[in-house]
């Protein structure tokens, strides 16, 4: 038995009366009610997100391969 906090609500639980847990990340996370399980399940990076890495990855656009002419060539001429 340990206390735990419950990374949804932040209320403080003990892992065995847990109403769920979820693993993520090879953490396990405990739950003080299904509903906050739910929540943890549907998108838990909402909840984990103390690496600042992860708020990066999440709040930047996803990079954009820009078509560039890489050697002046229009682009019909590749077809040739
Ligand atoms: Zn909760």
């Amino acid at each position: 038995m340990a206390m735990v906090k419950d990374p949804v609500c932040g209320m403080e639980i003990d892992s065995d009366t847990a109403a769920g847990s979820s693993e993520y990340q090879g953490t396990t996370y405990y739950f003080c009610s299904e509903g906050c399980k739910h929540d943890f399940d549907t998108s838990p990076w909402k909840y984990v997100g103390s690496g600042a890495e992860l708020k990066e990855a999440m709040s930047e656009p996803p990079p954009v391969m820009a078509p560039k002419p890489a050697s002046g060539k229009k682009w019909w001429e590749f077809w040739k």
